[in-house]
């Protein structure tokens, strides 16, 4: 078994109809955007001690958050979320690593499963790595483009030059292709867009059970076994294609699934619990 850890970066807060969209097209967009409720979750990335070299999963978020004009307050939605983060300087991710004895000078992998900031956020930290983005989520990110579309290209460090991921290994499943990132083909990248244009997961393979690093594709397990598009994706029908796929194979394959933003997530790793079929008896643990 590999070891795997949880890292929660802070929490950030999220609109009521962010996790679970109202409406079609634009008119779920505007809904959230004039939703006034929130509620506040957790900012995971998580660590994999891989022989091949560790690998980080996500980079949180930065306590630079909490300073005035980080986020810019021409943004519709950017400016209302300017205060809801909750991130010290002990929560980011490099303090973190070293707290579990490992050096983010020794980090071999970052994979981002998108660019939003809270995932994008502890950047920083990783000057050695390398570091692997989707294509087209680096494309939808940057200029003046990413900014209008609320990622936030100009707090990337200077010297971010991102490998760019295209998925052009095999079938895996559902999902029509994917990307090996590990040579034992362990550790591999699918596409899962929709949340973003590019938004990428990091499937786990020990031996017969499956983890699934999903980012935001969901908020949480519940939501993906429900199935509704969230409330902030650009692509309502990729959204949905992703999530059918995600479900279809955690319903064929013993999976542990793992989105960013679910406070039952780090527990579910630990204990290597895996998504229910629905309909079936609850057992509690994969063995
Ligand atoms: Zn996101």
């Amino acid at each position: 078994m590999l070891r795997m850890h949880t890292i929660q970066t802070g929490t950030v807060g999220i609109k009521t109809l962010q996790l679970h969209g109202e409406g079609h097209g634009a008119r779920r967009l505007y809904n959230t955007l004039t939703d006034k409720t929130w509620v506040q979750v957790p900012i995971f990335a998580w660590v994999i001690e891989h022989p091949e070299g560790i690998i980080v999963v996500d980079t949180g978020e930065t306590s630079m958050t909490a300073r005035k004009g980080y986020f810019p307050q021409w943004h519709p939605f950017l400016r209302q979320i300017a205060n809801k983060f909750c991130v010290g300087p002990e929560d980011e991710i490099g303090v973190q690593l070293m707290k579990l004895g490992i050096s983010p000078n020794d980090v071999r992998w970052v994979i981002l499963t998108h660019m939003h900031t809270d995932h994008a956020g502890g950047l920083h930290h990783f000057p050695r790595a390398e570091i692997l983005v989707a294509r087209k989520e680096y494309a939808s990110a940057r200029g003046l483009r990413g900014s209008l579309q609320g990622y936030l290209p100009y707090r990337w460090p200077r010297w971010f030059n991102p490998r760019l991921v295209d998925f052009t290994s095999e079938a895996i499943g559902p999902f029509p292709a994917s990307f090996a990132l590990t040579k034992a083909s362990d550790v591999v990248l699918l596409p899962t867009e929709g949340h973003t244009n590019g938004h990428l997961s990091v499937l786990v393979r020990e031996e017969e059970l499956s983890i699934l690093i999903a980012g935001d594709t969901s908020y949480t397990e519940q939501l993906m076994l429900e199935q509704p598009i969230d409330g902030v994706s650009p692509n309502e029908q990729a959204a949905g294609q992703t999530l059918k796929r995600i479900l279809t194979y955690t319903q064929t394959n013993p999976t542990v699934y793992l989105p960013s933003h679910d406070a039952g997530a780090k527990m579910r790793l630990s204990e290597r619990q895996i998504v229910q079929v629905p309909g079936t008896v609850k057992t509690s643990c994969y063995q």
